[in-house]
This record gives structure tokens, sequence and C-alpha cells, in this order.
């Protein structure tokens, strides 16, 4: 399937299905190092970039991601809000008002995403975030693209990196964000904000099979 706006819309239709159907699993992980919030903001988030598809009916993937951005900045709050508020919106400045994503624009775009996280967040790999999640999925991506896979493949690399990367986590001491107020007892779980990166891409994948 072409990266479309056809695609986007299912994707994140699929992101907010996701978000529902871990809503629990996320407030669980967030209860054990953070303040239990991340699963119920994440599925608040993307039930209102629904709305707002329905309402505004994009007619670029772009601009589809520039309307999820403001959704997630001003409904997602916490940390993540602005952390996913930004990694959509560099990606939609990336893809500009192209009407598809060729494997070399999508892995771009990722890395936009993963660079904006950083830059808001500060975060390095290792730190225990969502970056552990991005970082994987944005080399995985680029060497995928590199070696000339199609969309599908490119975000196949994507999503299973970044689920990789989430687990990876879980020995790790936090150094971001609230769960480093904890620092060593927060070894031996997994970071929410890595999870739910995962869920994303792992829909975007599903949305281009
Ligand atoms: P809050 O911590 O404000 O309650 P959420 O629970 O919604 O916000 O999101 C927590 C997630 O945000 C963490 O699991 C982590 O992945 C991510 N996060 C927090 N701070 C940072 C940061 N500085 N850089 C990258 N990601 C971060
Ligand atoms: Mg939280």
């Amino acid at each position: 399937m072409a990266l479309d706006v056809t695609w986007a819309v299912k994707w994140l239709t699929m992101c907010a299905q996701a978000m529902a159907e871990h809503r629990l699993e996320l407030i669980e992980l967030d209860r054990a190092i953070g303040d239990s919030d991340h699963g119920e903001n994440m599925d608040r988030g993307f039930q209102a970039v629904l709305d707002k598809l329905a309402e505004s009916q994009p007619e670029t993937p772009g601009a589809a991601l520039k309307l999820t951005a403001m959704s997630l900045m001003s409904k997602v709050g916490g940390a993540a809000g602005p952390l996913y508020g930004t990694a959509f919106l560099r990606a939609a400045t990336t893809l500009g008002d192209a009407p598809d994503i060729s494997p070399a624009a999508l892995a771009q775009a990722l890395e936009a995403a993963r660079d904006g996280v950083v830059a808001r967040g500060k975060a390095e790999p290792g730190d225990k975030t969502m970056v552990d999640a991005w970082t994987p999925a944005v080399e995985a991506a680029g060497a995928a693209s590199a070696a000339g896979a199609n969309v599908l493949a490119v975000l196949v690399a994507a999503a299973e990196a970044a689920e990789e990367g989430a687990a990876a986590t879980d020995p790790l001491i936090a150094r971001k964000g609230r769960a480093s107020y904890l620092g060593e007892r927060s070894i031996g779980h997994r970071d929410p904000g890595a999870v739910s990166t995962a869920l994303i891409l792992r829909a975007a994948a599903g949305a281009a099979a």
C-alpha cells in the first residue's frame, strides 16, 4: 500500500485502537515508575486525533500528522504530550505537502520525529525514556531504506526495533522525567513511553500491510 493520506488516517485510527486496548497496561507501567496517567493520557489524546480527523479531512499525510501533533499537544498533557506533539510536527514538516511517502522520506521523517523528541526532552539513549524506542527504530528504518526495502518493510523494521528497544529499558535506571526520581528503584520496570512509541510504530506497519 502507498503511504498516502488514506494510510495516514488508517494509521492514526489504529493508534487510537491500540491506545484503547493497551490503556490499562500503560497505566500499570506508569504506576510502577511514574504517576499512572500515561495510558489515560494517550487514549484521550488519540481519541481527540480521531475527532479532529473526522472534522478536518486532511488531504496529505503531512497535513494529517500536523493535525495529530496539535491534538496531542493540547490533549495528552504530562511529559508525553509535548514530546509526541513535537515528534509528529517535525515529521509533518519533513513530509511537506507530498501526496505519498517514499522509503527514504519515511526514514527521514522518523529521524526528524526522534530528533524532535531529543530536542524537547534532552534525553540520551539509555536514559530509559521513549528515546530508547525511537532511536533503534530510526536506525533500523534508515538501514532498511538504504538496502532498498519498500515502505512496508521499512515500517516493520522500525516497529520491531522499537519493541526491542522498549523491552531493553527494563534493566535501565531512569535518568529523565518523573521515573528518574526513583533512581535505582526504576530498575526492573519497562518505560511506558517507550512502550507507547512501539505501539504507534507497530500501528504504522499494520496500516500499511
Ligand atoms: P508524566 O511523566 O508527566 O506523567 P506521561 O506519563 O504521559 O507524563 O509520560 C511519561 C513518559 O514520557 C515516560 O515513560 C518517558 O518515556 C517519557 N519522557 C519523560 N521525560 C522525557 C524526556 N525528558 N525525554 C524523553 N522522554 C521522556
Ligand atoms: Mg505519567
